[in-house]
């Protein structure tokens, strides 16, 4: 069985992203960190589109729960292989740099960067040995260009865009492919509060983007047919940075 694990696949932009790799065929391992029922509701969606997958259910920033959770699971179903790995798990906890809290940065920098390192580890292993896999890590316009308020926001995601480049270079000879997607504003719980009509000056195509629009390119960066793009990062903004 070929499967695809989605961090964070519960709600939002990793639910749109479970429904497409399914849609390609994968069983999709659905990780969530607190929403059971979220994660469930997406489950019930790929059975609806006649897919498959089930739901995995470990904090990315905790190292030891990875380990015991994503490693028990690829320990005790060594036939299958997890051949896509969608690092989406992220928060934010914005506030100037002036008045943030040791642990306000800390949280954002351990779910987003550390999270990467600690679930793309596990799951390389076997990529490395199967001399095939794509590795699809979900950014943002932030950690591009900066964003005031979102300091260690900004500093997580340029953390992870930096390690996507240095990691498409160790592994490009075993057939793994590591991008980056960097999505501006995709409407999800994370954006509820911003009010779109204000902000849609700022997008030149003026609106929101759906999160069906994201999961689009993570399906074409998965695809056997990208295999020579490799260390690349993907705007999906409305034409916001240029
Ligand atoms: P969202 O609606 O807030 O959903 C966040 C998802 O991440 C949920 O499934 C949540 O699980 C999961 N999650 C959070 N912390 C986790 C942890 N420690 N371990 C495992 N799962 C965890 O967010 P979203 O808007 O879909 O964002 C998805 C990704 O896109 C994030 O990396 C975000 O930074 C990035 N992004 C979003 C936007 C945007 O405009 N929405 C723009 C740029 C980048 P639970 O349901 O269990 O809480």
């Amino acid at each position: 069985m070929k499967c695809a694990l989605v961090t964070g696949g519960s709600r939002g932009i990793g639910r749109a992203i479970c429904i497409k790799l399914a849609a390609m065929g994968y069983h999709v391992l659905i990780n969530y960190k607190d929403n059971r029922e979220a994660a469930e509701i997406t489950l019930a969606s790929l059975h609806e589109k006649g897919g498959d997958g089930e739901v995995l259910k470990f904090d990315v920033g905790n190292k030891e729960e990875v380990a015991e959770a994503l490693g028990g699971w690829i320990a005790a179903h060594t036939e299958n292989r997890i051949e896509v790995l969608v690092n989406n798990a992220g928060i934010k906890e914005d506030v100037l740099l002036m008045w943030m809290k040791d642990e306000q940065w800390n949280n954002v920098i351990n779910t987003s960067l550390n999270g990467f390192f600690y679930v793309t580890k596990l799951v390389l292993q076997d990529m490395l040995m199967q001399k095939y896999g794509r590795i699809i890590n979900i950014v943002s316009l932030s950690g591009l260009k900066g964003l005031p308020g979102q300091t260690n926001y900004s500093a997580a995601k340029g953390g992870v865009i930096a390690a996507t480049k240095a990691l498409a270079q160790e592994v490009g000879r075993r057939n793994i492919t590591v991008n980056a997607i960097a999505p501006g504003f995709i409407k999800t719980d994370m954006t509820e509060g911003l009010d779109e009509k204000q902000l849609r000056s700022l997008i030149p195509v003026s609106r929101f983007g759906e999160p069906e629009e994201v999961a689009h390119a993570v399906g074409f960066f998965a695809s056997a047919e990208s295999s020579y793009i490799t260390g690349e990062v993907l705007s999906i903004n409305g034409g916001m940075y240029s």
